[in-house]
């Protein structure tokens, strides 16, 4: 403790608004998820490299607040996680993407899920309801977990996990790459499908070092039977690299930013032909 005065006075002013900011959040977004309104899903597709359709899409939550305007779930999920908030956030994002990919002619919707979520032990059972009322077939909805929630050993996240592939529900392990160790227990635990983080994709045609994860990454899958996606493709020349070394699909701002359910709905309709 010795020094924490002098401390305290050169961040403390700084630090208070910060915890205070906080506070406020958390209180905003708890009053906020008493209707949702202030809440939006977006979707972003992702396509096949091979054939260059849509082959699913990802749901993305937005907050827009009254005062503060658009917030970002960088910023917000953590406060939920943390605030004992995430999962009625989760629940309406759950509700949403499977409501609105019901009718989509897409292999399926991915929806992201905190690793807090995950932990809770009548999370499976709730994901199999939400379903049933929406109409989505299980084998129609991908479950995005980040490396570091797969990672936790608590026995409730296997045993969600486990639950949800057992109707045919699919994993995808998101950020794939940011954390450690995931390479050697790939065996361990069952899981469908990788997205390559967007830390990688972005050392494409400039890092060699990148471009060597990039393509062990999806050698490695491809042993294991598993799907890839790269994420954050933003150039022609990542692009051009991941076709050529087989990654399956493909998601970034090169083929289309997060949208509206109706704009994807429009996509869908277009492409279709229908
Ligand atoms: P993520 O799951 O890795 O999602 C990818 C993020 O990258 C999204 O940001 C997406 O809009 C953005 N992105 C996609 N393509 C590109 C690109 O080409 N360039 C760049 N610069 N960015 C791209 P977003 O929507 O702001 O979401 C950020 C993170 O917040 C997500 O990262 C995810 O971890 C979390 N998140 C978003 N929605 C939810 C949700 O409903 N539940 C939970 N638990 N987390 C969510
Ligand atoms: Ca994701
Ligand atoms: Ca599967
Ligand atoms: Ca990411």
């Amino acid at each position: 403790k010795a020094g924490g005065r002098g401390c305290y006075s050169i961040f403390g002013p700084h630090m208070d608004a910060m915890v205070r900011e906080r506070a406020e959040i958390e209180r905003d977004l708890r009053r906020a998820l008493a209707d949702c309104s202030q809440f939006r899903v977006l979707y972003q597709p992702k396509y096949f490299a091979t054939t260059g359709k849509i082959g699913s899409v990802e749901a993305l939550v937005r907050w827009h607040h009254p005062t503060r305007g658009l917030i970002s779930p960088v910023y917000f999920v953590p406060i939920a996680e943390e605030g004992g908030l995430i999962r009625e956030l989760g629940r309406y994002v759950l509700e949403e993407a499977c409501r609105a990919a019901a009718n989509w002619p897409i292999e399926n919707i991915a929806v992201n899920v905190s690793a807090v979520q995950l932990r809770d032990n009548g999370f499976a059972m709730e994901v199999m309801t939400i379903l049933g009322e929406s109409g989505l077939a299980p084998h129609k909805l991908e479950i995005e977990v980040t490396e570091t929630a797969w990672m936790d050993d608590s026995e409730n996240c296997a045993a969600n996990i486990r639950a949800l592939r057992a109707v045919g529900i699919n994993i995808a392990l998101d950020d794939f790459g940011t954390g450690f160790s995931t390479f050697g227990r790939l065996h361990e635990t069952e899981v469908d499908h990788i997205k390559i983080d967007k830390m990688f994709i972005d050392g494409l045609g400039k890092d060699r070092g990148d471009e060597a994860i990039v393509q062990a990454i999806i050698e490695l899958a491809r042993a294991k039977g598993l799907k890839t996606t790269a994420e954050g493709v933003e150039t022609a020349e990542q692009n051009e690299f991941l076709t050529r070394i087989g990654c399956d699909e493909l998601q970034g701002f090169l083929y289309a930013e997060p949208m509206s359910g109706e704009e994807v709905g429009t996509l869908l309709k277009g492409l279709d032909g229908k």
